[in-house]
Order: C-alpha cells, then sequence, then structure tokens
C-alpha cells in the first residue's frame, strides 16, 4: 500500500496572472463592471463575507483577493496597522474596553432610552413608550440611538445627558482615558 501523496497545492493566482494579456485585460474589466452594475451593496457585501467564512475557500485564493484589492486601493495600509495593533483602548462614546481590531461599523452600539407610559396615560393612550433621548429616533425600524465605530475622539461623539454621557460624567478611571492619547 502506497502512502497518501499530499494534495497539491492549485496555484490559479500565478496561471492567470501568466495569460494575462490586453483582450484578458478589457474582458475582466467589463465583467466586472457588469457585475457591479447588477448588484446592490448590500448583497456584494454579503457574498463577500459569506465567501470569506466559507472554510473550503482555498488560502491562495484568500491571498489572491486581499493583494488584488490592496494593488487597485481599496484596502489600504491602515487595515495591516489596525490588526497588529495591541493597545487596550477605551471608547469614549460606549466607555467599553476593545482593540481596534475588534472595531466594526457596528461595533458601538448604543440603545434609545425609552420611558413607558404611567397611570392615567396609559389608560388615557394606550401608547406605545416615549422615546426621550432623542427627537425624531424612527424607533419602530430601529431601536439603536448610536450604532457605529468604537472611538477615542471626543469630537466623533454626539453626548447628550441622558445616554451618551463623558467618562467624567460616567466616572471612568482617568488613567483609563490617558492611555487613549
Ligand atoms: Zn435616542
Ligand atoms: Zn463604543
Ligand atoms: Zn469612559
Amino acid at each position: 500500500m502506497q502512502p497518501a501523496a499530499a494534495r497539491p497545492i492549485p496555484q490559479r493566482g500565478m496561471t492567470k496572472v501568466m495569460s494575462f494579456t490586453a483582450a484578458d485585460r478589457s474582458k475582466a474589466m467589463t465583467i466586472l463592471a457588469y457585475y457591479l452594475k447588477n448588484v446592490t451593496p448590500h448583497e456584494f457585501y454579503q457574498r463577500l463575507l459569506m465567501a470569506l467564512s466559507n472554510r473550503m475557500i482555498l488560502s491562495s485564493d484568500v491571498e489572491n483577493l486581499l493583494s488584488a484589492l490592496e494593488a487597485i486601493g481599496v484596502v489600504t495600509s491602515s487595515a495591516h496597522v489596525a490588526v497588529t495593533n495591541n493597545v487596550p483602548r477605551h471608547c469614549l462614546r460606549c466607555h467599553q474596553p476593545y482593540l481596534e481590531r475588534d472595531n466594526s461599523l457596528r461595533s458601538c452600539t448604543i440603545p434609545h432610552v425609552l420611558q413607558q407610559p404611567i397611570g392615567a396615560e396609559v389608560a388615557a393612550r394606550a401608547q406605545a413608550p416615549a422615546v426621550i433621548c432623542c427627537a425624531n429616533p424612527n424607533f419602530a425600524t430601529n431601536p439603536d440611538h448610536f450604532q457605529g465605530r468604537h472611538t477615542t475622539l471626543e469630537v466623533n461623539v454626539a453626548y447628550n445627558a441622558i445616554n451618551v454621557k463623558t467618562c467624567v460624567e460616567r466616572g471612568c478611571f482617568r488613567n483609563v482615558v490617558v492611555r487613549n492619547k
């Protein structure tokens, strides 16, 4: 019985680079442009995320994708810096600790503050709870007062007296705040 041979790693990226001609480039541009004009940003984003979370995806394809996105300037060096940064940070909006590599467009979430109708109000109006942190909140479709990236910059934060308070008002430790700078 022969020992099992190691599976060869396909070199798809290299083959493509070597066979690239002006006609190939033009065709590839046309296909990409057609694809981008016929997909919603959301669907494109979901497909990419799904593909990257697929464990069967080839390492070479992941590396080729990253190289290509970097080469055309979509992914910048700041992403490299972010994933290697181990400095513990403190968010000046939600006051949670975080590492920059874990930051995302959804990592900082602050819910609206509601006031339940009380006593006579309930009987009189059978009303939904009132949002007291902000005006015009679209509460039915979005329960979040804020959703976005954690931040270490006060200028990025819209403070109020109810649910987005400063570190001083919250009593966060001074040394934690200083470490952001
Ligand atoms: Zn609100
Ligand atoms: Zn935050
Ligand atoms: Zn704080």
